[in-house]
């Protein structure tokens, strides 16, 4: 399987740094790996022609459960796919954390972009204090189970899952291997259990801290293939070199 990394721009960049990221990522991007570009929403159309240039797919970081209507500040899944998104990122742990997203409700907001025909990056992980009292299993199982409660086998095919430890994310450290590929070995089993025909097939991302130095550890592990990388993906030549191309 090709290894995907996507870029999690968060709420950064203008206009500007956006196209000056594609001037440079175009003149090195092979294609060696995938690579997909979540910016801010305001600037979807924009990443979604400048990534037609060199094979990158957009997408956003954040939508709602419903298609159109009274819902002010929400980002309609029928609307990224109409401009050509290609994906959307859902329950990163920032959301969970300042927007109160509840596994329950990020369960409807799966549900509709999947059948938008949006691939879903389904986003799990435990805190700290989770992980320190042996939690880390049991939350990230449950976040499973209520984030992709009553599925259809057939939409699995657009979904990748993410595990993201929330103490790695943006803090410069990194779950060892070891410990990513044993949360990505249960989510796999979990997964297998609920979708016998899709799970062997799921893409799992790790996030958390990837940069250029630890990546290809990471990604050597078994049941790991690919990234969701926040900070180091603002720099061309930081996402170059997750992408395999330095
Ligand atoms: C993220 O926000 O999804 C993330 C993994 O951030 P960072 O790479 O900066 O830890």
């Amino acid at each position: 399987m090709t290894k995907l990394l996507v870029a999690n721009w968060k709420m950064n960049k203008n206009a500007k740094e956006c196209f000056d990221f594609f001037e440079e990522f175009k003149l090195k991007f092979s294609g060696k790996r995938s690579a997909w570009i979540a910016p801010q929403a305001i600037h979807l159309n924009l990443v979604i022609n400048e990534g037609k240039k060199c094979n990158v797919m957009a997408g956003v970081q954040n939508c709602s459960e419903f298609l159109s209507g009274a819902y002010t500040g929400e980002i309609s899944p029928r609307n990224v796919k109409e401009l050509n998104g290609h994906f959307v990122i859902l329950g990163h742990s920032e959301r969970r954390q300042y927007f109160q997203e509840t596994s329950k409700h990020l369960n409807a907001k799966v549900k509709t972009a999947l059948k938008e025909d949006l691939k879903v990056i389904y986003c799990v992980g435990e805190t700290l204090p989770e992980r320190e009292s042996n939690q880390t299993l049991s939350i990230v199982g449950d976040q499973i189970q209520q984030g992709l409660n009553d599925m259809s086998e057939a939409t699995a095919d657009n979904l990748i899952v993410a595990y993201e430890p929330v103490w790695a994310i943006g803090t410069g450290k990194t779950a060892t291997p070891a410990q990513a590929q044993e949360v990505h070995a249960f989510i796999r089993a979990e997964l297998k259990k609920k979708f016998p025909a899709f799970g062997e097939k799921i893409q799992l991302l790790y996030g958390g801290s990837v940069k250029p130095d630890n990546v290809e550890e990471l990604l050597g592990q078994k049941d790991i293939d690919g990234g969701l990388v926040g900070g180091a993906s603002l720099k061309a030549s930081d996402f170059l070199a997750l992408c395999g191309d330095k």
